[in-house]
């Protein structure tokens, strides 16, 4: 898959697009990376994609 990433920082909560202003919060999906899985939110209405800096962690 072949998109862009976005990283932003978030201060207090992360619901609004800051590309597009869409404000109703957005889907997730996980990335794994070599070391570690990254949490990644994607806008419904632009489809960008957002790393805020979460990863995840899996039980064993
Ligand atoms: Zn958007």
């Amino acid at each position: 898959m072949n998109y862009k990433i976005t990283v932003i920082n978030v201060e207090n909560e992360f619901k609004i697009c800051p590309s597009c202003g869409y404000k109703d919060g957005f889907h997730t999906m996980l990335k794994k990376e070599v070391t570690v899985t990254k949490w990644l939110f994607i806008c419904p209405s632009c489809s960008e994609v957002f790393d805020i800096g979460h990863i995840v962690e899996k039980e064993q």
